[in-house]
C-alpha cells in the first residue's frame, strides 16, 4: 500500500547518483493518452498547482452561496465533484516529489504538495460542507449503498475534521492539522534524502557477493556501503564480520536522526491536543472512529491475545538460533545484528535453502511478465505495455489495462522498479488517479503506479530478486488492482480508499500464492536455464515459511503497541524510552544503544498513526479470505472473477465486514489466522 508520507528536496545533495536525469522527453504537443502531463517545468508545475486551488476555491463558492437547508443530495455530489477535480489536477503537480528524478521539479512538486496539503485541511473542516452533509443526512431518496455510504463519509468526515467545532476551536485545529502535515513532511523529507552509509574493509567485503560489491563505491580503504532498504537484506545475511554487521544496524537505526524523534515527540503532543478538541479521549479513539476495529479497547484486546502466544514462540527461536551460532564456534549471546546471518546460515544448513540459489530462479523480466501474466488470467484482464512510455523518469514501464471479456479499456498503470537519489525508498502501489462517474456520465479511467527499490541489474547481468521481493512485488500489485478495478462512482469510496484497517487484507491474502507450488513454478525461471524452481527446493522453501513466525510477528505486534501506546497516553510520553521499553518487553532483543529507529518508522509519520495495528488486523481477514481459493482453485477464474467483484469493484460503497460475507458466503472467522501462525486454540 501505498504510504502518504510526505516529502520534497529541500537538501542539497549531489544529484541522481543512480540513474542521474537526463532530460525527460519534450513536453509532448498532444496530451498522452492517459492525459496527465509528467513533464512540467517547476514553473508550469508551481503555476498548475496554483490555477487548481484557486479553480477548486471558485467552485466551492458556487455550491455553498446556497442556504445549506435548501441543498440536495445533488450539491453533496457537486462538492464531491469538486473535490475529485482537485485532486486529479492535483495529482501530477503535487505527486512528482518523490518520483521525479529532477531535483528542481522535486522541490516544485514539494511545494505544492504541502499547499495542496494545507489546502484540503481547510476544505474538510469546511463548517459549510459539513451542515450540507448533516442536512442531506436526515433527507430521503439519495440511492443506496454509494449515495448513502458518500453522504455518511461527509457527515464522519466533516466532525472528525472539527467542521462543527465553534470558530475559535476550529480555527485552532486548523492550525494544528497544518502543523502536522508540516511535521510529517519533514519527517518524510529528512528519510528520503539523507545519504546514510557505512565504510567496510576489503577484507569484510570478502563474504559479501561479487554482484553486491560490485555497485559499492571503493575507496582507498574499502568500499562505502548505502544503508538503506535496496542492501539491508544483502548484507545483513552475507556480511560475516559481526563487527561490520553492527556498525550497519547502528547506522540503519540511527536514520532520521534526532531531529525525526524530536518532530515525532511534537506530532504525538499535536495529536492529543486535536483529540481533545474533536471531543475524543486520545489521538488512538479518533483514528479509530472511521475504522473498523471501532475502539481502542478492540484493537488492545487483539493485540494482546497475540502477543501473548507469540512471545514464547519467538524466545524458543531465538534460543534455538543462539545455540546453533554457539555450535558453529562464535559463543555469547545471538546479538540483533546476527539474527539475519546465523538464521540465513541455518537455513542454508537444515533446510538448504540457500538464498543466492533462490535469486538465481528470480530474473526481474521473468517475474514480472508472469506475475502480470497471473493477474490478467486471474482477475480476467489484459495488459499491454505501450511504447515509448509516456512517465516521469527513463525506464519507467506504461501499460494499458482492458477487460479481457469485453474488450473494454479500463486504465492504466506505470512499473518504476528500481532507485533513484531523491525517490520514494520503499515498495508501494501509488494510486495516481482514481476512477469515477464523470458529471457527463462516462467513467474517469483510473491510473496507478508500482514505486520500487528493487536491486540494480550489475554489467551485463539482469538483477535477480529474493523469494521475499517477488512476494512484495505480488502483494504492491494486488493493491494496483484495487486500485483500478474497482467501479466505485466517487473518488471518495474508490478502489483502496476502504477503511484503513481493511485496506491491506486483499494483498495480504494474495501473498498466500507465492507459496503455492503450481505459481512458484510460473513465476520462476533459472537464469541460466530457464528451468522453473526444482520440486525439492520448492517443499523446502514452503517448510521455511513458518520458521520465524514467532519473531517475525512478535516484531509486527510490538510495531502496532508502540504506536497504539504513545497515541493513548496523553501529551508527554517520551517516545524514545517508550520505543525502548515495550521492545524489551514484547520482543527477544532489547534495542540497540545508540539508535532511535522510531525517527525513521515512517508508517506513524505518514498516515498509519494508531493505525500500524492494522496490518495484524486484516491479515485475520486476509487469511479467511484465501480459504475459498484453497477450496476452489488458485487459479480458477470462476473464484477471482467472484473476488474481483465482490471484494475489489465496491471499494467503501460497502463496509468491508460485507464484502467478506458476500465472498465467503458466512461471516468471517479467525480460526485460519490462527492456524496459519501455529496457534492452537
Ligand atoms: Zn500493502
Amino acid at each position: 500500500m501505498r504510504l502518504p508520507i510526505f516529502t520534497a528536496c529541500l537538501v542539497a545533495v549531489a544529484l541522481a547518483t543512480l540513474g542521474a536525469a537526463p532530460a525527460g522527453p519534450p513536453t509532448p504537443s498532444l496530451p498522452a493518452a492517459t492525459g496527465l502531463n509528467f513533464h512540467q517545468t517547476p514553473q508550469e508545475l508551481a503555476a498548475s498547482c496554483d490555477a487548481a486551488i484557486a479553480t477548486a476555491k471558485a467552485a466551492y463558492e458556487k455550491i455553498l452561496g446556497a442556504p445549506a437547508d435548501k441543498a440536495t443530495f445533488g450539491s453533496l455530489q457537486a462538492i464531491e465533484t469538486a473535490g475529485a477535480d482537485f485532486n486529479d489536477a492535483t495529482a501530477v503537480p503535487g505527486g512528482l516529489w518523490e518520483l521525479s528524478p529532477d531535483e528542481a521539479v522535486r522541490k516544485a512538486s514539494g511545494d505544492c504538495f504541502q499547499k495542496v496539503s494545507n489546502y484540503n485541511v481547510e476544505v474538510q473542516s469546511d463548517p459549510r460542507i459539513n451542515a450540507v452533509a448533516e442536512h442531506v443526512s436526515t433527507l430521503g431518496g439519495v440511492p443506496a449503498p454509494a449515495g448513502t455510504k458518500l453522504v455518511e463519509y461527509y457527515v464522519v468526515g466533516g466532525k472528525r475534521a472539527g467542521a462543527g467545532l465553534d470558530p475559535e476551536a476550529r480555527k485552532r485545529t486548523t492550525a494544528l492539522f497544518q502543523q502536522l502535515n508540516d511535521l510529517e513532511l519533514k519527517f518524510a523529507q529528512t528519510l528520503d534524502n539523507e545519504i546514510v552509509t557505512i565504510s567496510i574493509t576489503p577484507t569484510e567485503a570478502r563474504s559479501l557477493p561479487a554482484s553486491f560489491v560490485a555497485l559499492l563505491k571503493k575507496t582507498a580503504q574499502g568500499y562505502v556501503v548505502p544503508v538503506d532498504e535496496s542492501t539491508y537484506g544483502q548484507f545483513m545475511i552475507n556480511e560475516s564480520s559481526s563487527a561490520a554487521r553492527k556498525r550497519y544496524v547502528i547506522a540503519y537505526g540511527s536514520r532520521g536522526g534526532i531531529q525525526n524523534v524530536q518532530r515525532l515527540q511534537q506530532a504525538v503532543a499535536v495529536r492529543d491536543e486535536l483529540a481533545h478538541l474533536l471531543g475524543y479521549h486520545s489521538w488512538a479513539a479518533y483514528q479509530l472512529e472511521a475504522k473498523m476495529a471501532k475502539t481502542p479497547d478492540r484493537v488492545e484486546s487483539l493485540l494482546n491475545t497475540v502477543s501473548e502466544k507469540l512471545l514464547p514462540k519467538a524466545l524458543s527461536e531465538i534460543a534455538a538460533l543462539t545455540v546453533y551460532k554457539n555450535s558453529l564456534g562464535s559463543p555469547g549471546p545471538l546479538r540483533r545484528w546476527d539474527y539475519g546471518y546465523y538464521e540465513n546460515k541455518l537455513i542454508n544448513s537444515k533446510y538448504a535453502v540457500d538464498e543466492q540459489l533462490v535469486r538465481q530462479y528470480f530474473p526481474v523480466d521473468h517475474v514480472v511478465t508472469s506475475v502480470l501474466g497471473i493477474y490478467q488470467k486471474l482477475l480476467g484482464v489484459t495488459f499491454a505495455e505501450i511504447a515509448p512510455a509516456d512517465t516521469w523518469a527513463p525506464g519507467v514501464r506504461e501499460y494499458s489495462i482492458t477487460d479481457t471479456a469485453s474488450g473494454k479499456p479500463i486504465g492504466w498503470f506505470y512499473l518504476d522498479l528500481y532507485p533513484r537519489h531523491g525517490k520514494f525508498s520503499h515498495f508501494a502501489n501509488f494510486p495516481i488517479r482514481p476512477g469515477r462517474v464523470m458529471p457527463d456520465g462516462s467513467y474517469q479511467k483510473p491510473v496507478s503506479a508500482i514505486v520500487g527499490n528493487w536491486p540494480l541489474p550489475s554489467a551485463g547481468k539482469p538483477a535477480l530478486l529474493s523469494h521475499e521481493e517477488v512476494i512484495t512485488f505480488f502483494h504492491e500489485f494486488g493493491h494496483l488492482m484495487h486500485s483500478t478495478l474497482s467501479t466505485a462512482p466517487y473518488e471518495t469510496l474508490y478502489g483502496t480508499s476502504v477503511r484503513p484497517d481493511f485496506v491491506e487484507a486483499p494483498s495480504q491474502m494474495l501473498e498466500n500464492f507465492m507459496w503455492q507450488p503450481s505459481i512458484l513454478k510460473e513465476v520462476s525461471s533459472n537464469v541460466k536455464t530457464g528451468e522453473p524452481l526444482p520440486d525439492d527446493l520448492i517443499k523446502k522453501m514452503i517448510a521455511l515459511k513458518h520458521v520465524a513466525d514467532g519473531y517475525d510477528w512478535s516484531g509486527q505486534a510490538f510495531y502496532a503497541q508502540y504506536d497504539m501506546t504513545i497515541h493513548s497516553s496523553g501529551p508527554k510520553i517520551d517516545v524514545d524510552t517508550t520505543w525502548f521499553d515495550l521492545e524489551k518487553k514484547m520482543t527477544p532483543f532489547p534495542g540497540t544503544p545508540g539508535t532511535h529507529p522510531e525517527a525513521s518508522f515512517g508508517h506513524i509519520m505518514g498516515g498509519y498513526d494508531a493505525g500500524y495495528y492494522g496490518y495484524l488486523w486484516s491479515k485475520v481477514y486476509a487469511q479467511d479470505i484465501f480459504t475459498r481459493f484453497q477450496k476452489e482453485g488458485l487459479e480458477n477464474p470462476a473464484v477471482g472473477a467472484a473476488y474481483r467483484k465482490d471484494i475489489l469493484e465496491p471499494g467503501a460503497t460497502v463496509e468491508p465486514d460485507v464484502l467478506v460475507q458476500n465472498f465467503l458466503g458466512r461471516p468471517m472467522n479467525p480460526q485460519a489466522f490462527y492456524s496459519d501462525i501455529g496457534i492452537t486454540q
